[in-house]
């Protein structure tokens, strides 16, 4: 392998549109345009001598793919460029990303501090499997500052959260809560699945990890699994160990999926959004809708610092309908495009009712709490046109 331009020598700083097309590429001997797609499990050596020299980290070299793949390490560079991020590990899944992020970062007595209003099974994980490791975490609302100071000054090895936060797009101040963070010593790790890097960079915020599913937006038509963590260069190494004692390595085609998937992602973010809000807009003023949660709204309760730390404000938008859990069904069931399917990200725009779904094993207490309401659906909008999500949203409220 060599780099892209034998000859000529890399340009200089590129805007975003330009890195997410031409950052990572390696150019094999044989000269081809597109990223191939190394499907490999190990590498071979010339000489004995030379697999000695790689093993032992004195050469540069491709040894197994459990730890190093040329397809995986380019999809590692471009996104790594994209999130500002000196180094990106790419994982088996977004789960995987989380766990390694855990291992990375904490050990036995240790106490994690996180948002309420993360994606479940990301609650799951530090609730269920953080105490088995001897690390207590406890939880805050994402958009009270307050809770996060007093939570952070009884000291914490890392603090967790997503923002905006699924369903009800609650926005939290990340800049203040990495200050927080920074004063007693906590590192600070963001889910940076919603917004992606297109719409925000949590490390250029202050964050010390961004953490990721690549399933969602970066693959963008709902094929593949696979998740990212990100961080600065004093953590990579540690990042990469944990690659190869454990093992929750990407595939190289889902790695390639993604690669390719990360060239149409900034058109992909900007154009769904753009309908979000203006569908958003629209849906403001149904009389049927007791609430419609979109950052993009003025009146939402985290708008304007949705607009100061995010290039634009995503298009996942949540509404509540009179009538409870049977009007928002009957909703659903009415309407003839839309897709009824938890996933996000996808070209195609999907509904979901969280309260029996996605967030159906979340106590009654907890969810009023979240705002989720068994009236409550959640559109996600992908890339059909705005005139005929709307149709489809109308044949709902028809009902
Ligand atoms: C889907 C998702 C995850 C988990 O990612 P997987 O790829 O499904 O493991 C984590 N966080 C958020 C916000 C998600 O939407």
């Amino acid at each position: 392998m060599s780099s892209s331009s034998k000859s000529r020598p890399p340009a200089a700083a590129q805007d975003f549109s330009t890195r997410a097309v031409r950052s990572g590429v390696q150019t094999s001997n044989f000269q081809e345009h597109s990223e191939p797609l190394f499907l490999t499990s190990s590498f071979i050596f010339n000489t004995a001598e030379e697999a000695a020299q790689v093993f032992a980290g004195e050469r540069e070299g491709y040894v197994y793919s459990r730890y190093t793949n040329p397809t995986v390490s380019v999809f590692e560079q471009r996104l790594a460029t994209l999130e500002g991020a000196d180094f990106c590990l790419a994982t088996a899944s977004g789960m995987a990303a989380l766990w390694a992020l855990c291992m990375c970062v904490l050990k036995p007595g240790d106490r994690v501090v996180a948002s309420r209003y993360l994606f479940g099974t990301s609650v799951a994980l530090l609730a269920k499997y953080l105490p088995r490791m001897g690390v207590q975490c406890d939880f805050v609302d994402l958009d009270d500052l307050q809770a996060w100071e007093k939570a952070l000054d009884g000291g914490a090895a890392l603090a967790f959260l997503e923002t905006p936060a699924n369903p009800v797009l609650q926005i939290a101040d990340v800049p203040a809560i990495a200050r927080l963070c920074e004063r007693g010593g906590t590192q600070l790790a963001v889910d940076n699945t919603l917004p992606t890097a297109v719409q925000m960079r949590p490390l250029e915020l202050g964050a010390d990890w961004s953490v990721l599913s690549a399933t969602k937006w970066l693959d963008g038509q709902g094929r593949c699994v696979g998740g990212a963590l990100l961080g600065s260069s004093d953590k990579e190494e540690a990042a990469r160990e944990h690659m190869r004692i454990i093992g929750p390595t990407l595939g190289a085609f889902e790695a390639w999926i993604f690669l390719k998937g990360l060239e149409t992602l900034e058109l992909r973010v900007q154009k769904a959004s753009e309908t979000a809000l203006l569908i958003a807009t629209q849906l403001a003023s149904r009389p049927e809708l007791e609430q419609v949660y979109y950052p993009g709204l003025p009146d939402h309760p985290g708008h304007a610092l949705a607009a100061s730390q995010m290039d634009g404000f995503g298009a996942v938008i949540s509404f509540r309908l009179s009538g409870g859990r049977e009007g928002a069904w009957r909703f659903m069931d009415a309407t003839r495009m839309l897709s009824i399917t938890p996933n996000l990200g996808d070209t195609r725009s999907t509904l979901v009712h969280p309260d029996t779904t996605t967030h159906r094993l979340v106590s009654p207490e907890e969810k009023e709490r979240a705002g989720i309401a068994p009236g409550l659906v959640r559109l996600v909008v992908g890339l059909e046109s705005e005139r005929d999500i709307m149709a489809d949203l109308e044949r709902g409220f028809a009902a």
